[in-house]
């Protein structure tokens, strides 16, 4: 298991303080939630706390983008220090090649609604298979039970086709549904 704790969730006036807080915890990466106000109805924060969050992390930073045309932006956010990319399906015309193009670091998202199905041609080139388990925009949601269904089928695409895609589930996890996950 790999736990990412979201920075959604630091305290902005002390971020420096979160960071170092989970630098000193058990947890193995950061999430951070980039949202443009326009692919999700939220704003959350850009490159500059990114910088900021990359200055005082010592662990892998998981760069979550919620933002329309992510193309625009992956060199951006290599050079920011992000170790893992994970894009949106939704927001990807060509999603091949913005896999193509980040493919140095990881990968992709899903939306709750969208099918795991879909994924099916491009699942051996994706290292991180992110799910949804609530609507992406804010933090603090509670998780969408569907998701269990979810884990199983992206599982059985894994294992039918022999990648090594890792799942990350995003959204709503707890101690409640953390070890069924
Ligand atoms: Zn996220």
């Amino acid at each position: 298991m790999i736990l990412a704790p979201s920075l959604l969730a630091a305290d902005f006036g002390n971020l420096q303080q979160a960071v170092e807080m989970v630098n000193a915890s058990n947890a193995d990466w950061f999430h951070i939630d980039i949202m443009d106000g326009v692919f999700v109805p939220n704003i959350s924060y850009g490159m500059p706390v990114l910088s900021v969050i990359h200055k005082h992390a010592t662990k892998p930073l998981d760069v979550h983008l919620m933002i329309i045309d992510p193309n625009r932006y992956i060199s951006t956010f290599a050079k920011l220090g992000s170790d893992i990319l994970t894009v949106h399906y939704e927001a990807c015309t060509h999603l091949h090649r913005t896999i193509q193009a980040i493919k140095a670091e990881g990968m992709k998202a899903l939306n709750p609604h969208t099918p795991v199905a879909l994924l099916e041609d491009v699942i051996q080139d994706i290292d991180v298979l992110l799910l949804m388990s609530v609507n992406p925009g804010f933090g603090g949601q509670s998780f969408i039970e569907n998701t269990y269904k979810k884990v199983r089928q992206a599982k059985a695409l894994i294992e039918q086709v022999g990648a090594h895609a890792l799942i990350e589930i995003d959204g709503g996890v707890s101690l409640k549904n953390a070890k069924a996950l």
